[in-house]
């Protein structure tokens, strides 16, 4: 418990998620909190992150599976509300060849222009 709060106390995504490190706020409920992301990648591009320090998808255990879902439902509420008609793309980086730079887990939604595919 104790490492666990000394890691959330010095996680970038902990600090916007409680208000200490400014952010554009895009969604937010009891589960998680949604933001700009500050380099953006498409003409929407929202993180949405848990409220609890998670630092991937491969360190969700089987406690986190409704937050798993509830950042997906919340990506789509997020989609509807800025209206992608033609769609959008949600992205989970994790660890290191996942690409994976800010170690508490976050749900990308990428949307308003046409991505391409196979990612680089
Ligand atoms: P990832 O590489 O999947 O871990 O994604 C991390 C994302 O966080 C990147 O797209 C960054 O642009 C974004 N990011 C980093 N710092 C901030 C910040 N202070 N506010 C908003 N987004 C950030
Ligand atoms: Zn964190």
């Amino acid at each position: 418990m104790f490492l666990y709060t000394v890691l959330a106390m010095s996680c970038l995504f902990c600090k916007i998620v409680d208000g200490t490190i400014p952010s554009t706020s895009v969604f937010e409920d009891d589960v998680c909190y949604a933001f700009a992301d500050i380099h953006p990648q498409a003409p929407v591009h929202v993180l949405v992150a848990p409220r609890k320090h998670i630092v991937s998808m491969a360190d969700a255990t089987q406690d986190d599976r409704s937050v798993l879902g509830h950042l997906l439902w919340a990506a789509a509420e997020i989609a509807r509300t800025k209206g992608l008609p033609k769609g959008y793309r949600v992205v989970l980086n994790t660890g290191q060849d996942g690409g994976q730079t800010v170690d508490h887990l976050h749900v990308h939604l990428l949307g308003g222009r046409q991505l391409s595919w196979p990612p680089g």
